[in-house]
Parts: structure tokens; C-alpha cells; sequence
């Protein structure tokens, strides 16, 4: 049931293959899900995915100046919406709690006015997670509360932050077959262990990308109800009770084709069936689907850009360069290097294959972005590719 024959199947795999004996092929959307949350084996409930001993890095975890500029992002935004009384500051998906504490540092020395009246909320649905961003922010002002869902966050004028979050929620996978699409489900090979194969149900094409009749069989499209749907929710509270959604991933600014699912095993790639339970698991975020899952709840797309152009228009140069001031040599070329990583382009870079993308509840200019869309807007594409990314 495993391709890593020196360990065995995990216990995941095992309960997978029992599953599968008595109900039939799992989507890759069950498969994926299950890897990253069951509650017994998932990833994320016992594994501890970051940093150099984990299984990747992201950019929380690289430089403190990340979240100091999404610190300046929300101050701005603030100022930018008339400075509304009671903010609740939403993170969705915190990791180990680094993003948050940056963040706060931040707005808590350039508009304490803001820190003082607003009040601080973690979505987390891993328990194990959230007891690790506690101890993270166990000194932060002000106080923070956590919640397994967004639905669970009190209402009022929402600031909500998300950093490699998309990417975790599943997606289903279907393949092109004679004009159709057929979706993709793991099943049991002859000796028994997990494979991908064709499952029985199929797409409408008109609901994949255009040009969706025309691919060559093996085609793979993605498609992801729970990411949208989530945008969606989000999306609808903004436009109720006002605010911003800051969220970032890597993807691709326009809808296509191909197969992203990618398990990454000790800063290695690794095959996705291989060790579920142990593996994280990820796919491209197709940003296109999540901003007109946004519009079509009526919220506005403030800005689209590549991560680096974002991160530079916010001025992460000059902020590096007063943290590295007085600083060793040494020091300076360590906070370089982290600059470059999270700004620069090119392999193992995440300044033009990660994505960030501002929804508002309503037509409002948001620095660093140009002017604001409104519902039915077209959106800016700017690097409009679809690569293949080295996560760790
Ligand atoms: N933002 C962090 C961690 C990214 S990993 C960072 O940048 O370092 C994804 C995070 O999302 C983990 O904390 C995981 O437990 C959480 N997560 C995954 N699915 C979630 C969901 N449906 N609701 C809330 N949190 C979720």
C-alpha cells in the first residue's frame, strides 16, 4: 500500500486501503483531504511541517520582514477604509504563529490606536497547531482568541490574513478522455496498494477552463469547490460588514490545465501515494477561480500581484535595509538573502510564483494596489504562468 518500501504502508494508508475494499475509489479530493486532516493521521494534527527540521519553509518562517510588511499592509488598509472602530483581525490557517507576531509587533508600534480598539482571532482547525501558535503569542497584545472556523469569528469590520492556506484545502482532479473529463481517484493496484486511477464520474467542460474539449487525453484539470466556497464565505462577510482579505499563495493568475499535486517530504518531493499521513500535500491555487468566487458574492478585487512586486511596492527594501543597519556583515547578508528569497524570482524563489490577492466588501483604493475593480472587471494577469514549483 506504500511506495516506501523500507517503512511500509503508514497507518493512513492502511485505514485508505480498508476504505476502498469496502466503498469503492476515493476522489483525489478525499485522498487529499484525508492526508492533511484526519483526525488521528493527518498531516497537520501530528506532524510538525515547518522550518528546517520540518518538511518546508514559508515565508513567515524565513524573515520576520514578511509579516512586518503585511503589518504595514494592514495599517494602511486601515487608514485607507476611514480607520473603523473594532477591527477583528482574522488569521486563517497560522502555522506555528510567527505571521501573527510580526504582524503585531508592527501595528502595535505604528498605530497603537488601532491595536488598542481591535481584537485579535486565530483560525486553526488543528488543535495541536493552535497550542503551538498560544505559546508563540503567548505575550502578544492585544489578546487573542481562537476558533476552528471563520463562521465562528464574531462579526464586524474583518481584516483577514492568509498565508499557504488555499493550497491545503482539497481539490478534485479530472482527466481528459476522448473530449470528456473523467475524474482521477486513488484506488487499490493488484497487490493491493493505492494507485491513481479513472473514476466513474465525469465534469461538464464547461465548468473547466476554456478550451476544455480540445485537450489531449491525460489532460489533468483542477477543480476546487472547498477553496472557493471558502473565498466565497469570506467574500460575503466583507460585503456585510466591511473589511479586507489579504491572502497569498503560489499559483497561477489564470485558470488552465495541468497536474500540481505535489507532496513534499523533507524538503523533498515525494510521491504523492506514497506516504499519506507523513507527506504534505499541496496544489497550485488557481487565483482566478478565487477572485471571481469573490465577485460573485459581490465583494471587489483591490489588487492582484506577484508576491515580490507586492512585498517591493510595500518597502521591503528600505525596511530590510534599517534592520540591517549596525548589523555584522554577516547579519546583513543573512536578512539579503531572506529578501531575495521571498522577493527575488527564479528557482527556489517565491517573488513571482506566489500570488497575492486583496478582496474588499467595498470600492475602496488599497496601497500598494492601483485603483479597485468592481464586479464583472476583468483583472490584472500579470505573470499569467503556470510553473512548476519548488516549495521547500
Ligand atoms: N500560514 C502559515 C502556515 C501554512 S500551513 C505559514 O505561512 O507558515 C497551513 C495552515 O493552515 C496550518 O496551520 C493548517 O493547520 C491550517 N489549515 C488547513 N486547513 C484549514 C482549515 N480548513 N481551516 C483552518 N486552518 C486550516
Amino acid at each position: 500500500m506504500s511506495a516506501s518500501p523500507a517503512d511500509g504502508p503508514t497507518r493512513l494508508a492502511q485505514k485508505m486501503a480498508r476504505l476502498i475494499r469496502t466503498s469503492g475509489p476515493m476522489t483525489v479530493a478525499d485522498f487529499f483531504a484525508m492526508c492533511l486532516a484526519d483526525p488521528d493521521d493527518g498531516y497537520y494534527r501530528k506532524k510538525e511541517p515547518f522550518g528546517a527540521a520540518g518538511d518546508f519553509v514559508t515565508a513567515p518562517e524565513i524573515t520576520q520582514l514578511f509579516g512586518e510588511m503585511l503589518g504595514i499592509f494592514v495599517v494602511q488598509a486601515w487608514h485607507a477604509q476611514s480607520e473603523p472602530r473594532h477591527v477583528r483581525l482574522v488569521e486563517i490557517g497560522p502555522g506555528r504563529g510567527t505571521l501573527m507576531q510580526d504582524v503585531l509587533r508592527v501595528v502595535t508600534r505604528i498605530a497603537p490606536s488601532l491595536a488598542a480598539s481591535m481584537t485579535v482571532h486565530m483560525v486553526e482547525m488543528s488543535p495541536r497547531l493552535a497550542d503551538i501558535q498560544r505559546q508563540t503569542l503567548r505575550d502578544a497584545t492585544p489578546a487573542i482568541t481562537w476558533h476552528e472556523t471563520l463562521a465562528d469569528v464574531p462579526g464586524g469590520h474583518l481584516f483577514v490574513l492568509s498565508n499557504e492556506l488555499f493550497d491545503a484545502l482539497p481539490f478534485h482532479q479530472f482527466v481528459a478522455e476522448g473530449g470528456r473529463f473523467r475524474e482521477r481517484v486513488v484506488a487499490l493496484d493488484q497487490d493491493g496498494r493505492l494507485c491513481f486511477a479513472r473514476g466513474a464520474g465525469s465534469i461538464d467542460p464547461a465548468m473547466l477552463p476554456q478550451d476544455a474539449a480540445t485537450q489531449p487525453d491525460g489532460t489533468i484539470a483542477e477543480v476546487a469547490p472547498a477553496r472557493e466556497a471558502l473565498m466565497r464565505e469570506i467574500a460575503a462577510r466583507l460585503r456585510a460588514d466591511g473589511g479586507v482579505c489579504l491572502t497569498i499563495d503560489y499559483g497561477h493568475t489564470t485558470a488552465g490545465f495541468g497536474d500540481t499535486l505535489q507532496a513534499l517530504r523533507a524538503h523533498r518531493f515525494d510521491d504523492p501515494l506514497a506516504a499519506p499521513g507523513e507527506a504534505d500535500l499541496t496544489s497550485h491555487v488557481d487565483f482566478e477561480a478565487l477572485a471571481k468566487a469573490a465577485l460573485s458574492e459581490g465583494a471587489y478585487i483591490a489588487g492582484m500581484a506577484p508576491q515580490g512586486d507586492f512585498l517591493l511596492a510595500l518597502g521591503l527594501l528600505e525596511r530590510a535595509g534599517r534592520l540591517g543597519a549596525g548589523k555584522s556583515l554577516e547579519e546583513q547578508a543573512a536578512i539579503q538573502s531572506a529578501v531575495e528569497r521571498i522577493a527575488g524570482s527564479g528557482e527556489g524563489r517565491m517573488g513571482e510564483l506566489f500570488k497575492v490577492l486583496a478582496v474588499t466588501g467595498t470600492p475602496v483604493d488599497l496601497p500598494p494596489f492601483a485603483r479597485p475593480q468592481a464586479a464583472g472587471a476583468s483583472f490584472v494577469d500579470r505573470t499569467g504562468r503556470r510553473g512548476h514549483h519548488r516549495r521547500a
